[in-house]
């Protein structure tokens, strides 16, 4: 069982979260639970971090970090056996979670169960905070934001677990941001190839790396919330959203559990900031000198285009980095001018990704052409565009986000029906 921030969000919350982990263990299961630190919590240590130090000490932040999951491990441990429960907190060096290196971006190697599933075997639930690991050098190291989900996955996976219940604020995965459409469909089941395509253009339920771990792990993670009333479905009963295999998706379709649509999702993304080259040399090379030194510096690209060369050889350059990452690139791209050989460096950060997924793309035709039909119609300006296999995403104006992603979503037949009272 995994929480997240808003489910551990104080005492009374914590409370809430001890019952259903309770609930669970009455019922015969052995448990391990995963948390969050509470909700805006990581941000307020962030700031400190900031504040103490503009251009911190990565290892030193993620000490200062990691702490918010250490107060709340804590306390649902001190909640649970106030309810007569036997339990623990694990903290992630003293399983331990050994990690990468690389601090507030660093990804599990290896989790030492033996010792946790020794105690679950005893009959104690394990409470262990997320976000947190413990790196070679014996420092503590920090998964990225999010990275509680990935914590929740890895440890599924070392104690082999039969299901990965992540509780949060919404009760399943859906068509889209059930906040920002109200309309929105709760999917029953979703396959890892799309939540992972989902998550990483922007739907940010589930943590893009989480999802991948699941898939290779082959962890069974359902999506639900920890807010239903006393009389809510037992996780047991499958409320939220299954996250499963291809071939599980198929037999649900085949049992008529569930319905293929050509598009399973819509995602937004804001944090992506788009940089254009004017009169970049057409020549072989030239954007190989554009693109390497983004890549040692660990600024990923996300969509590049390159215009149709105009007269004289030259030709403009468009791509997307994190917006986090722009000031970073520009820098370095303009400390290149000579070599790359530009004109001008243009830079936008007032744009927003919208993305479509779903398999069915893979045997259809026709999902991207819908797309731009749709969001012409509305009078929304397309900038860029790139494709996978199972996605189509575009970059509009930021302002235009909520508007675009109501169309989208119309266009695609996922609306709810409404129904009659
Ligand atoms: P937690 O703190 O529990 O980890 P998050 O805030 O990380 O929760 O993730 C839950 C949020 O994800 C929801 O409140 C919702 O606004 C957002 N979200 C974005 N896309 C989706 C989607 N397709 N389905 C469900 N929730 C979504
Ligand atoms: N507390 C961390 C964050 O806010 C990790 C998590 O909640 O998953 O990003
Ligand atoms: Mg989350």
């Amino acid at each position: 069982m995994k929480f997240g921030g808003t489910s551990m969000a104080g005492t009374e919350r914590i409370r809430r979260v001890a019952n259903l982990v309770r609930a669970q263990a009455a019922a015969g299961n052995q448990v391990a639970v995963v948390v969050s630190a509470m909700a805006g919590e990581t941000d307020r240590l962030i700031n400190f971090c900031r504040e103490a130090n503009a251009l911190y000490d990565p290892a030193e932040f993620d000490v200062v970090v990691s702490s918010g999951e250490q107060v709340t491990s804590g306390l649902l441990a001190l909640t649970l056996q106030s309810l007569g429960t036997k339990a623990r907190s694990w903290l992630g060096w003293q399983l331990p979670v050994r990690t990468i290196e690389a601090h507030s971006k660093a990804r599990i190697e290896t989790i030492d169960a033996p010792g946790l599933i020794e105690a679950l075997e005893d009959g104690e639930i394990a409470v262990i905070p997320g976000f947190q690991g413990v790196s070679e050098e014996g420092r503590i190291t920090t998964m990225g934001r999010g990275g509680s989900d990935t914590s929740a996955v890895g440890i599924a996976a070392a104690i082999n677990a039969d299901r990965c219940d992540i509780y949060t604020d919404v009760d399943g995965v859906y068509t889209t941001d059930p906040r920002i459409v109200a309309k929105a469909r709760k999917l029953k089941a979703v396959t890892y190839e799309e939540m992972l395509e989902l998550a990483s253009v922007g739907a940010k339920v589930l943590q893009t790396r989480s999802v991948g771990l699941a898939m290779k792990a082959g962890v069974r993670i359902q999506v639900l919330s920890s807010f239903g009333d006393d009389d809510a479905a037992s996780a047991d009963e499958l409320p939220g959203t299954l996250i499963v295999s291809d071939m599980e998706m198929d037999q649900l379709v085949e049992n008529g559990d569930m319905e293929r649509q050509l598009v399973t999702g819509i995602a937004h993304d804001k944090n992506e900031a788009k940089i254009i080259l004017t009169r970049v040399p057409d020549k072989p090379g030239a954007v190989a000198h554009i693109f390497e030194p983004l890549a040692d510096a660990s600024i990923n690209v996300d969509m590049i285009i390159q215009n149709v060369g105009r007269d004289k050889g030259e030709t403009d350059v468009t791509f997307t980095v994190p917006q986090a990452d722009l000031a970073r690139a520009q820098a370095m791209l303009e400390d290149r001018l000579e070599d790359i050989g530009f004109n001008r460096i243009i830079t936008d950060s007032h744009i927003a990704k919208i993305s479509v997924v779903g398999v069915g793309m893979k045997s259809h035709a026709g999902v991207a052409s819908t797309m731009f039909r749709a969001l012409s119609d509305r009078g929304i300006n397309i900038q860029a565009i790139s494709t996978s296999e199972i996605k189509v995403s575009v970059l509009i104006d930021e302002d235009e986000t909520e508007l675009a992603v109501r169309v989208l979503h119309t266009a695609y037949g996922l609306d709810a029906v409404e129904e009659a009272v």
